[in-house]
């Protein structure tokens, strides 16, 4: 039997989880050029046509699986994949091309493949630009097979697996099925990178920053993903098998004392209620809200509908994914977030240039204000489904007034247009601003005349505060949420909401860190939005809470110079309050 090997990383989603790995790359394929004899070509041919059919075949599976699982309107997504696939032009073309220079398949294959996208590219027509990633997505598919490689893509597993890759994308993980994938490592990536945001909201262990453990391991080896402390042990020995045993009754045993509190309320041992809200980044998280006892959704991350498609969603596709929110939680509140694009959340089938600085570029309500029509479609049909519920709306990556003024402008337009067609909606639907730049935190006073409501981003906020990507396993030990500057910033912006009459929430990952949330309460944060996992352990600890003790400590740790010494306290306070996380010991 081989040796155990056990590696460190980044404990990004707590739980324990072992099993056999399933290893993901996207390594790209190198494609040589070969000299055929003319008694080649017929055999090329064949070939070619055995990968096509071989391709079709994987996407109306696909295709099945989908519309089993997430519905019949993503699979037709689909549909323009097979059309690709039946384009007699392109196909005739290559069979002409392999007859002329008499050169191997894939060689062909891949110089006409591109000649199409640079072609579809320079064409000022939005829907065909649109198909190039289905040129580009299906030629990958029929590469794959004529290389006789099998393509690996996340929805298809059929076997439970821990996922090993090098790095998964927000789309890689959307299209992961706790039933299938238990947990995930990856050698890149933070705790605040949104493929780990969403295995804490599938509630499945995930470790990130493992440097090369994708080149170390082999699918199919024996693995355990300790997601509490950020440990992964390759072939584990029989005594680390049973220690992991044991660790994850306990750590199953405290999910289940925490449960006991779900539907007692989120309120402090003096009286001060916080308010404790889920984020989701697709309706089908709707449940697990519910069953944890959310409050409410604090942030419904809505760049995920926008994910895992060559096409926009429409107005009605969104109205009814909105909409099914509001209805799901009324009277509770649902915080839309306008689209989030950018950053690590691309939409591949747009064709937006490669930027060096994703998480300062052309992202968020930057894109949205330029392109008006995706940005107008999207409020119509959040205003929409504001007649079903109790729905708010916000904006991502507000850096100043100028932006809430230029968006304004757009959302009366989308009322206006609204009215004309003789479509309902709530007109006083309450419109907010995401606080996620430091330009925005350090004006609060001000942009808290222009918005109904706060939502503190941490996960921005820090990285941009600290200078510090939030994707980036390699600096990871800078981004740090007790840093004096962070929270300077924090308790600024809580109190130029407060002194302006607004409510503040946070839907930051600080805000289901206990260690964050003592602090938070002492500061009189209205509300907290986090996965719906941590729930349960934030108002145990908020239940043990003293508002007016902890109130006393602000102007302490307002004056504390290092993180280290905030901290330190910060633990002191957790231990006192939320002895369990201790007597559990994970
Ligand atoms: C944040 O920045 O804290 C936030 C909640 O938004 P996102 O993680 O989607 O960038
Ligand atoms: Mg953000």
């Amino acid at each position: 039997m081989s040796e155990e090997r056990v590696y460190h990383g980044i404990p990004v989603s707590p739980g324990i989880a072992a099993g056999k790995t399933y290893v993901f790359d996207h390594e790209e394929d190198t494609i040589t050029k070969k000299q055929l004899t003319e008694a080649d070509i017929p055999i090329e041919i064949v070939r070619l046509e055995k990968a096509l059919i071989e391709t079709r075949r994987e996407i109306t599976e696909i295709q099945k699986k989908i519309a089993d699982s997430i519905g019949v309107t993503h699979a037709e997504i689909f549909n323009a994949h097979l059309l690709v696939l039946e384009d007699r032009t392109f196909l005739e073309e290559i069979i002409k091309e392999i007859e002329a220079s008499k050169v191997n398949v894939e060689f062909v294959f891949i110089n006409v493949m591109e000649k199409y996208v640079r072609a579809f590219s320079e064409i000022e027509d939005d829907y065909l630009k649109e198909r190039i990633s289905d040129i580009q997505d299906v030629g990958k598919r029929v590469l794959h097979n004529l290389l006789g490689k099998r393509r690996k893509d996340l929805s298809t597993l059929e076997d439970e697996v821990i996922v090993i890759a090098f790095d998964l994308s927000p789309s890689d993980t959307a299209l992961m099925h706790k039933d299938n994938v238990i947990a995930f490592a990856t050698d890149i990536g933070g705790k605040t990178s949104h493929t780990a945001i969403m295995a804490r909201s599938i509630g499945i262990p995930a470790v990130v920053g493992l440097h090369n453990l994708s080149q170390q391991v082999l699918t199919g080896d024996d693995i355990i993903i300790d997601g509490n402390k950020g440990i992964v042990y390759v072939n584990p020995s029989d005594n680390t098998k049973q220690f992991y045993t044991d660790k994850k009754f306990q750590f199953l045993d405290y999910e289940k004392h925490l449960e006991s509190v779900r539907d007692l309320p989120s309120v402090t041992k003096d009286g001060k209620t916080v308010v404790l809200q889920a984020n989701i980044e697709m309706p089908e998280d709707i449940p697990s809200i519910i069953s944890h006892g959310a409050k409410g959704i604090g942030l419904y991350r809505t760049e995920f509908i926008y994910m895992n498609r060559s096409d926009l969603p429409s107005e009605e596709e969104q109205y009814i994914a909105y909409r099914k929110a509001a209805e799901a939680m009324a009277p509770k509140s649902v915080v839309i977030r306008t689209m989030d694009m950018g950053g690590d959340k691309f939409l591949s089938h747009l064709q937006l240039p490669k930027e060096m600085n994703p998480f300062l570029g052309w992202r968020a309500i930057r894109f949205c204000l330029e392109r008006h029509d995706i940005f107008k479609t999207q409020l119509k049909a959040i205003l929409r489904a504001s007649e079903f519920g109790n729905v708010k709306m916000m904006y991502p990556m507000i850096s100043g007034i100028n932006e809430i003024k230029q968006a304004k402008v757009i959302l009366d337009e989308a009322k206006e247009e609204l009215k004309k067609e003789n479509k309902h909606f709530d007109e006083n639907m309450p419109v907010g601003a995401m606080i996620e730049i430091p330009s925005a935190a350090i004006t609060a006073d001000i942009m808290a005349k222009h918005v109904d409501f706060f939502s503190i981003g941490t996960n921005d906020l820090i990285q941009y505060s600290l200078a510090v990507d939030r994707v980036n396993e390699k600096i990871a030990y800078l981004y740090d949420p007790m840093h004096p500057a962070v929270l300077r910033l924090v308790k600024r912006v809580i109190d130029a909401a407060h002194d302006a009459g607004i409510t503040v929430s946070m839907c930051g990952e600080m805000a289901g860190d206990p260690a964050s949330v003592v602090f938070l309460v002492a500061m009189g944060i209205d509300e907290l939005s986090m996965s719906p996992f941590s729930i349960p352990e934030i108002k145990t600890l908020i239940r043990n809470l003293d508002f007016s003790e902890m109130k006393q400590v602000v102007d302490r740790i307002m004056k504390m110079e290092t993180p280290e010494e905030i901290s330190s306290l910060a633990n002191k306070c957790v231990e006192k309050y939320l002895p369990e996380i201790f007597q559990y010991k994970f």
